[in-house]
């Protein structure tokens, strides 16, 4: 069975979407620790990321790269935080959490709400500026 993040790549399931590669997508996280709050993922379903090919797995950390460039230009932030977890959705994902406090860098912390206005909003200001950049 496809994965959450399958279905979002596949356009099944709708997602606030960042950015694009042939190999690589990004996303807002619907539950954010901070405003900007991405997710980056290989196209290639696989749950751990230290099983993942070398190639797909320096792939996702130069994609993801860019990805926090466009972040930290269009979101007020401290630096773009980087975090792996993937207890509970088994696709290899890349947090990047333009946080303006360490705290906001933990998973367990209170997450925010976003209205969906707002996702829309963040969502088309990071994809252009990605586009911008690429
Ligand atoms: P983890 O597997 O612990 O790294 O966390 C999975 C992350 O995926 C969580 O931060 C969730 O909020 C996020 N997530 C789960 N389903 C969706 C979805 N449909 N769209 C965007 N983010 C999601």
């Amino acid at each position: 069975m496809s994965s959450i993040f399958s279905k979002i790549i596949q356009g099944e399931i709708p997602s606030y979407k960042i950015a694009e590669t042939e190999d690589f997508y990004a996303f807002l996280d619907i539950n954010p620790l901070a405003k900007g709050h991405t997710l980056c993922v290989p196209k290639k379903e696989v749950d751990y990321i230290f099983d993942l090919d070398d190639d797909t797995l320096s792939g996702l950390h130069l994609f993801s790269k860019r990805v926090a460039k466009a972040l930290e230009t269009c979101i007020t932030c401290k630096r773009v935080g980087v975090l792996v977890i993937g207890t509970e959705v088994p696709h290899t994902h890349v947090h990047l959490i333009p946080f303006q406090h360490e705290a906001q860098m933990a998973i367990t912390s209170l997450k925010l709400k976003v209205e969906k206005e707002e996702m829309e909003e963040i969502a088309k200001k990071v994809s252009d500026k990605f586009l911008e950049m690429n």
